[in-house]
Formats: structure tokens, C-alpha cells, sequence
């Protein structure tokens, strides 16, 4: 098998884990009372497009070949540097459902009883899960043998990120005053002590 076929193998297999990963919370969240929902539309459109730079573009790619100008020829040093950066983004994004448990939601949200999670991947880091997603990008830059649909990830979750990181930490401010601002003195937003 070439390097360029591993590495779309090891991609669609990290994008099946992600789903699997995910699939219990999301039913979980379903059943959980939300008491306020922050930027709805802007939520939807944020969502929409992480998907397609993470998936629907690739797939694009793998089914029609298409941009094929932009092809290229990957080498196993890639494909393993992308591995392991795919198995870290996993291993965080089941990490950061675990710890956030029940205030998990797919868009803004505060829920019943919610309450500021500082432990584990939490504690040194405000953002795990937004980590484990540029993780996901990276991994799909090193592995996908086409600049169009290894890049549309990185693209998409920039996009993602930085439209609403401050609208998040606002709203997790707003709701928990004293206690969110303390949080943000003493951890970065998803790298350690950097950023
Ligand atoms: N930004 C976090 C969580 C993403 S899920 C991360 O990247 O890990 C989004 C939801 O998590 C938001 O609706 C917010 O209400 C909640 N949230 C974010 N940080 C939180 C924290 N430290 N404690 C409790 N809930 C949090």
C-alpha cells in the first residue's frame, strides 16, 4: 500500500472513531435541560461549516477526484506524524466529553445546574475539546495527499474558533461572574501556559 492510501485510510477511520466517540453524549445531551441557548443561528452556521472542512470536502475529494490539480504524493514520515497526532486528538476530544460530562452541548449553552468544570483535561487548559479539534485539522493536513482537502479542515476550525471562543467564554463569564474570571486567570485556552 502506498503512503498516500494509508494515510486516507487512517483519516476515514479517525473520522468513524470521532462519530462513535460522540454518538453517547450527544444522545445523553438530548435528555438534558438546557436554561439558555446562546447565538442559535450563528451556532448552526459555525457547526455547518467545521463539518465541511472536516469532512464534506474530503469526501468531495475522495469521491470525485476532484480538485485533482492539487494532488500530491505523501511519504510515510506523514502519515505517522499524522497518526499520532490523530490518536492525540481522539484520545483528548473522549477525554474533554468525559470530563465535561452533562454541561457538554454541540453549540453555546448553559444548562440545569450547570456547573464550571476545572478538572482533569480542564485544568491546565480552558478549551480541551476546540484542542482535540485543531489536533483533528492537523492530523487531516499530514494524512490527506490533496492541499485542498487536507487544508479545509485547518481553514474550518480557525473559522470556527475564532468566531466563537469569546462569545463562549462571555457567556460562561456572564453566567458564573467571580468564578469563570478565576478560571481564566489561571489556565490558557488550549495550549498550556502559552496560549
Ligand atoms: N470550550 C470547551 C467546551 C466545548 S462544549 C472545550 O473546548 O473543551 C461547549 C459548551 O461547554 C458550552 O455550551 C459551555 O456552556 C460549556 N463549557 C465550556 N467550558 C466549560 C467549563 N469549564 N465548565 C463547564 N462548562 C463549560
Amino acid at each position: 500500500m502506498t503512503a498516500s492510501h494509508l494515510g486516507i485510510y487512517i483519516w476515514a477511520i479517525g473520522v468513524v472513531a470521532w462519530f462513535v466517540i460522540r454518538f453517547p453524549y450527544a444522545r445523553k445531551a438530548r435528555r438534558t435541560a438546557t436554561v439558555r441557548v446562546h447565538g442559535w443561528s450563528r451556532e448552526r452556521i459555525l457547526l455547518t461549516v467545521a463539518a465541511i472542512g472536516l469532512v464534506v470536502l474530503p469526501a468531495v475529494w475522495l469521491a470525485t477526484g476532484w480538485p485533482g490539480a492539487l494532488d500530491y504524493d505523501l511519504n510515510y514520515a506523514a502519515v505517522v506524524i499524522g497518526a499520532v497526532v490523530y490518536l492525540a486528538s481522539l484520545w483528548l476530544f473522549r477525554r474533554s466529553h468525559k470530563d465535561l460530562g452533562r454541561q457538554w452541548s454541540a453549540s453555546l449553552e448553559i444548562r440545569e445546574s450547570h456547573q464550571i468544570v476545572r478538572g482533569g483535561v480542564y485544568r491546565r487548559i480552558r478549551h480541551p475539546m476546540y484542542a482535540s479539534f485543531w489536533l483533528w485539522a492537523l492530523a487531516q493536513a499530514f494524512l490527506l495527499p490533496n492541499a485542498f482537502a487536507a487544508l479545509s479542515g485547518l481553514v474550518a476550525i480557525a473559522i470556527l474558533f475564532f468566531t466563537r471562543i469569546d462569545f463562549e467564554e462571555r457567556m460562561l463569564t456572564e453566567a458564573f461572574g467571580e468564578d469563570y474570571r478565576t478560571y481564566m486567570r489561571e489556565t490558557k485556552r488550549i495550549i498550556p501556559g502559552i496560549y
